[in-house]
């Protein structure tokens, strides 16, 4: 579903992002710095969902050893830092429903840690990051807590 249907906006009202993994790549970290600096956004959702074909892949890599194709395995390695508290024991079901979470929260550390995110916060702007996992099987958003330090 269209962030916009889901979150009850207008088209045009979000600057969406829509990136397999949704992973901060250093041409997603611009733009997430654009949106903030010159268009005055002020709340950035990581909006992450069950299922996720990009994290069962990454999952896959660390505890399967499987390989990808170069591109694919560029994101998966962008991916692969948030995963290490995932428990190897956990079924392959239990590990994407934590390997989904875990790497919405990767995501938000990786732009709470940006100098700019860092001076914002200190000066106690407008800015607000929170992170969220879309379920598939119910059409909600799952709010997870806000990380408001690096
Ligand atoms: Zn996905």
């Amino acid at each position: 579903m269209p962030p916009e249907l889901l979150f009850d906006q207008s088209f045009g009202d979000l600057f969406v992002m829509r990136l397999a993994g949704n992973i901060i790549s250093a041409g997603v970290a611009g733009s997430i710095q654009y949106s903030y600096q010159h268009l005055g956004v002020s709340l950035l959702v990581v909006l992450g969902h069950e299922g996720c074909g990009a994290v069962k892949a990454a999952l896959a890599a660390r505890f399967q050893r499987a390989t990808h194709p170069e591109r694919i395995q560029k994101l998966v390695e962008l991916i692969d830092p948030g995963l290490e508290q995932i428990d190897p024991n956990l079924s392959a079901a239990e590990q994407l429903e934590a390997g989904v979470e875990a790497n919405v929260r990767w995501s938000m550390h990786q732009v709470v840690r940006t100098p700019e995110v860092q001076q914002a916060l200190r000066d106690a702007r407008n800015i607000l990051i929170v992170g969220a996992v879309y379920e598939l099987s119910t059409g909600k958003v799952r709010w997870l807590d806000s990380e408001r330090k690096g």
